[in-house]
């Protein structure tokens, strides 16, 4: 097998090279950090399951007009993907309380906001992440106002369409992160949704119990993390149960 070229390495996730020009290979790993990096483990199987519910949001996203990077999934933890350039942006949606929405102004957390709320933060590691305002976008360039309106639309659509989705399944969307980027196609440039969507980047409870079902779980050592993780897999009938109860889902086939 040829070496393929590495474009970036995230916390998450590797981009490699694709096949063709216009494209890259999305790689999923099991890393999982949070508070900027200062924790981190590898929990076994979460590449794997972030690869395939983020194909499953994608590829519904699409369905429903959204555009994005989403090509298709290679195997188990590769994906084939648009390239774009990233607005550096991480864009939060929120529904219900939580996180650091809950600590700077107090909201106990569950408590249903009057009406889903978009945040912006500036991409910026080194800084972790700080919230930033409209006007400090446009004043420092990082997004045209055409595209924060697109973004804005995209974002509540997305959150719409998902909260649906979740419903479904017995899951409250309390907030999630999505990033953008600017696809050139020929002279036109579009805004697309890109990265991934999965339960490291949502806030996914069980409606009848409230129990967390995403990244949280690591965040606030209550364990179970992968479970969860599958949980929402299966749920969403990307995995099936097996007769004897466990999930249907070979971690340890495919690019590892
Ligand atoms: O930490 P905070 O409450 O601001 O997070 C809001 C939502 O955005 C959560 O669902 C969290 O998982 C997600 N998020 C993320 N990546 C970040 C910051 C937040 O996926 N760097």
């Amino acid at each position: 097998m040829s070496r393929r070229r590495m474009i970036y390495e995230g916390k998450a996730k590797i981009l490699y090279e694709g096949p063709e020009p216009g494209t890259l290979i999305q790689y999923f790993k099991d890393d999982a950090t949070a508070f900027n990096a200062e924790k981190k483990a590898v929990l076994d199987g979460k590449g794997v399951l972030n690869n395939r519910i983020s194909e499953f949001l994608m590829t519904r996203l699409s369905a429903v007009g959204i555009p994005n990077h989403f090509i298709k999934r290679l195997n188990m933890r590769e994906q084939l993907i648009k390239k774009v350039e990233i607005i550096p942006l991480e864009v939060i949606v929120r529904n219900v309380a939580a996180g650091t929405m809950s600590k700077r102004l107090g909201i106990p957390e569950g408590e249903t906001l009057p009406r889903a709320i978009v945040e912006f933060c500036y991409k910026k590691d080194e800084l972790g992440d700080p919230l930033v305002s409209e006007e400090h976008i446009a004043a420092f360039g990082w997004a045209s106002q055409q595209e924060m309106d697109d973004i804005v639309s995209l974002a509540l659509r997305i959150n719409d369409f998902m909260c649906g989705l979740f419903s479904a399944v017995g899951i409250r969307l309390i907030d999630f992160k999505l990033e953008f980027g600017r696809h050139f196609e020929g002279e036109m440039v579009r805004t697309i949704l890109a990265d991934e969507i999965s339960p490291d980047s949502c806030r996914l409870w069980d409606y009848e119990t409230n129990e967390k079902l995403d990244k949280d779980r690591f965040r606030r050592d209550l364990g179970g993390v992968t479970e969860a993780y599958a949980e929402v897999a299966r749920r969403l009938g990307i995995i099936k149960e097996s007769a004897q109860g466990g999930d249907v889902i070979d971690f340890t086939s495919g690019m590892k």
